[in-house]
């Protein structure tokens, strides 16, 4: 779709939304009415900016249905956020709701090249989590055969990934990950001749340029990103298009925008910041300008796929993923990449921050590739030695590795937890 045309199409949706949220929403009329704003202030898209933030907060505090905008005789469906800490976010959908959710992701795997002749392996989990089902519900719409495997119980899902000839395999990418590693190790299956799989839809954490790298090469096929959350919809917010150049956000039905997360202004075009969306057709639970706390960039030019919709760059992470180590800013996605350019090791890591005596301890676990773990002192040395001088480099503080046997960190079946900061439990 043309740009300008894409445009004319937001505004209409964003002026009826916004009317639709303030005729329905307790939460939204009061926001608007705080904020000096009426309905009919706002004429086109160019006006979202006069419309105020909302965050996961006050999605918590109107728990559990205070921002729903339709009666709950037109909800169809419920979803919920893990929510680490307190009340989870309950999401509710119309039909409508998931009508559009499974276009999104059936446009990702169509860009991913998927057809009706594929076969989908569901290996995100079924359940509250809107993995599995929102990964399902595409891969129906596409027309794709789908095998609704959910997470766990990783010889089962070689043994059917095999049996059905799967093509496609949507999970996480710590989870493909670890299935990679668990068919390396499986005496009888061959990646070459006995696993069909042609393409991964990776997503719901973030993960790197390198972690691509080394799934692609370890399952043989390409890997491509779906982003979405909870709050929005769910996966299939946006995809990776053959290119793998950024991911195309649906933008007809999800607005997005980027902030500065401090002034709350929108950054210059092409700068870093957070995202923040605006559901421009959902009915159940629509949001407005929805601060998701995921730093990123968006890209406007126009992709060589053809595509005219924007393309999100990789997700550094979340703000409140962020560690602040004796000052510094660290992602654990910084680390990820970092490790993951030294080929002996195999990408499982895990980050343990503390503060001793009021200095932060900065500590990382990390495994070898199996063949490359030795008792040769100085070889493990030496591998030590160049990780903590690329660490040092990029992150510009010196974190303690520790290389630890293989499969000794703890494997994740969906989202995997990567860092664990022990000074949160200190009233320091
Ligand atoms: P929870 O908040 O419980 O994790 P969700 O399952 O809705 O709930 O997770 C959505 C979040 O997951 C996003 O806001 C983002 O931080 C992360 N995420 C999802 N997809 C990706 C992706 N492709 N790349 C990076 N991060 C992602
Ligand atoms: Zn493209």
């Amino acid at each position: 779709m043309d740009r300008a045309k894409l445009r004319e199409l937001q505004s209409e949706r964003l002026v009826k939304i916004v009317k639709y949220t303030y005729d329905n929403v307790q939460f939204y009329r009061e926001r608007m009415d705080e904020a000096g704003v009426k309905p009919s202030d706002i004429k086109s898209i160019d006006d979202i900016s006069k419309l105020p933030f909302m965050q996961k907060k006050d999605l918590r505090d109107y728990y559990p249905y205070g921002t729903f905008a339709a009666p709950l005789k037109d909800i169809v469906r419920f979803h919920a956020s893990s929510g680490t800490t307190g009340k989870p976010i309950v999401a509710g959908y119309t039909q409508n709701d998931l009508d559009n959710w499974a276009e999104g992701v059936a446009r990702c795997l169509t860009a991913y090249g998927a057809t009706k002749d594929d076969i989908l392996q569901v290996s995100y989990g079924y359940g509250l989590f809107t993995g599995g089902l929102g990964a399902h519900d595409g891969g129906q719409k596409l027309g794709a055969t789908v095998l609704p495997m959910s997470s766990g119980n990783t010889s089962k899902q070689i043994m059917l990934m095999k049996d059905l000839g799967c093509t496609g395999l949507c999970c996480t990418p710590s989870y493909a990950l670890f299935l990679a590693e668990s068919i390396a190790e499986d005496p009888d299956t061959d990646i070459e001749k006995d696993i069909k799989l042609k393409f991964g839809a990776f997503g719901a954490e973030p993960w790197t340029e390198n972690m691509r790298k080394e799934l692609e090469s370890k399952l043989r096929i390409k890997a491509y990103d779906i982003y979405g959350l909870t709050e929005v919809s769910g996966p299939g917010v946006g995809g990776e298009c053959e290119y793998q150049d950024g991911t195309h956000l649906w933008e007809d039905m999800f607005y997005p925008e980027i902030i500065d997360p401090v002034t709350l202004q929108p950054v210059e075009p092409g700068q870093q910041g957070e995202l923040v969306f605006t559901t421009l057709l959902k009915e159940g639970m629509p949001v407005i300008r929805y601060r998701t706390r995921d730093l990123t960039h968006l890209i406007y030019d126009k992709c060589r796929c053809g595509r005219t919709m924007v393309r999100m760059g990789r997700i550094l992470g979340r703000s409140d993923d962020m560690m602040i180590i004796r000052g510094v800013n660290v992602f654990p996605s910084t680390i990820e990449s970092c490790i993951l350019e030294i080929p002996e090791f195999n990408g499982q890591y895990f980050v343990t921050v503390d503060r001793v005596k009021n200095v932060d301890t900065f500590d990382i676990d990390v495994e070898l590739r199996p063949e490359f773990y030795t008792d040769n002192m100085d070889k493990m040395l030496n591998l030590k030695a160049r990780l903590t001088m690329r660490l040092v480099s990029v992150l510009g503080i010196k974190p303690v590795i520790h290389i630890v046997e293989p499969n000794t960190i703890a494997r994740s079946q969906g989202k995997a937890k990567h860092v664990l900061d022990k000074r949160q439990f200190k009233n320091e």
